[in-house]
């Protein structure tokens, strides 16, 4: 059994069939009893966002398009419409919670294109930082079959991934990854855990044409590959019964896949392993001492920038004799981050006229090189 109070930040990811009967619409009361979960793992101290398809299944049924594959433009028409009942549907459910929900609509390119994505990030953070609950889903209006997603399994991953939440579960119509088809294949088993996405366990998932039959394996795969990457674990469960996740934390049937390091490790070895870096920030050795304990990187510590990086950038920190001490994410712009070096952090906001949280680069964001010493997941 896995305790709540493993997890800080979980990302529950909801299909269409659970939410939306074909013939009655809305399933409201188990919706009722994901809304009483979701309050339970906020009284454990655990950070939640909801990545929830049934935008077009519920809009097909307001609009009486016929039940047949529909059309792009006719799906696009479904979500609209649908998408305005699911989110008023997550607000007066969470209402009941006391719980404010944000809707938050993403397209394959704002979790691709730096920009977009770090801004999208933003937003959800503020979201979380608010006491809200994103509610997400993909902008089906706008997004045409070779921009989009298609699938929330692999949104629902990257969204976890641009959060750094430590745990994706995956509420699906079926209770785990299986080693064949359940119900055709006399043999086929449950797996408990899947340490490593091999060739093999592919192969189970089958391909595209018999997802339907496999519960949709073959992208909860590759939502597992993104997340497990990113440092953040993802668990396969029914969602058929009414609290799921209680369900899931009482140990009802379940594939969990567990990272191998945490969402912050996995950042840090991406950060350290980029070759072109944007730029080099100096500091003095003041700042030099603070990153050696584990602090942040404050502009009050910087003595020069250089290059032309932008806001997102993997950077190089060099010391005030031209030693490189290490790399980082940095979060302004090689422009804003010049006419703030060197300032006090509650100087930002008159200088650039924005009001931020005044940390150049985050000690999350941040790789010593092995000769100093990093606690980089320490507290400030
Ligand atoms: N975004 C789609 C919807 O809201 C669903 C995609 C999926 O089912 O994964 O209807």
């Amino acid at each position: 059994m896995v305790a709540t109070s493993s997890f800080k930040r979980v990302v529950i990811k909801i299909g269409s069939a659970l939410l939306v009967d074909r013939e009655k619409g809305l399933r409201l009361e188990w919706l009722n009893s994901l809304c009483s979960d979701v309050s339970m793992l906020r009284e454990a101290g655990c950070e939640v966002l909801l990545v929830s398809s049934g935008a077009i299944a519920l809009g097909r049924r307001q609009l009486g398009l016929p039940m047949r594959v529909l059309k792009l433009e006719e799906s696009q028409a479904a979500a609209a419409t649908g998408q305005i009942l699911l989110s008023r549907a997550y607000s007066e459910a969470l209402g009941q919670f006391e719980f404010q929900a944000g809707q938050v609509l993403l397209t394959l390119s704002d979790t691709e294109e730096r920009r977009r994505y770090i801004n999208a990030r933003e937003t959800i953070s503020t979201l979380l930082r608010l006491g809200a609950i994103p509610i997400i889903n993909e902008n089906d209006t706008v997004a045409t079959s070779e921009i989009r997603y298609g699938d929330n399994d692999r949104l629902a991953a990257r969204v976890a991934t641009m959060v750094s939440a430590d745990l994706l579960i995956l509420l699906s119509d079926i209770d785990g990854f299986y080693s064949g088809i359940p119900g055709k294949d006399m043999d086929a088993s449950r797996f408990d855990s899947i340490d490593e996405i091999t060739p093999a366990i592919e192969a189970m998932a089958g391909d595209a044409g018999t997802e339907l039959s496999k519960g949709g394996m073959v992208t909860k795969l590759e939502a597992a590959k993104i997340a497990m990457q990113a440092g953040t674990s993802m668990v396969i469960t029914s969602g058929q019964c009414l609290n799921p996740i209680d369900a899931l934390f009482k140990g009802a049937n379940a594939t969990w896949f567990k990272a191998k390091e945490t969402p912050v490790t996995a950042r840090k070895k991406w950060i350290a392993g980029q070759i072109e870096l944007g730029g080099s920030i100096a500091i003095d050795d003041g700042a030099a001492k603070a990153l050696a304990i584990g602090k942040s990187l404050l502009p009050a510590g910087v003595t020069e920038v250089n290059g032309s990086f932008s806001r997102g950038d993997v950077v190089a920190i060099v010391s005030s004799n031209g030693e490189e001490l290490g790399c980082g994410l940095v979060s302004y712009d090689a422009r804003d981050a010049a006419q703030i070096a060197g300032c006090q952090s509650d100087e930002i906001e008159s200088i650039l006229g924005i009001t931020s949280r005044g940390v150049l680069i985050h000690r999350d964001n941040l790789v010593l090189r092995s000769n100093q010493t990093n606690h980089g997941e320490q507290d400030a």
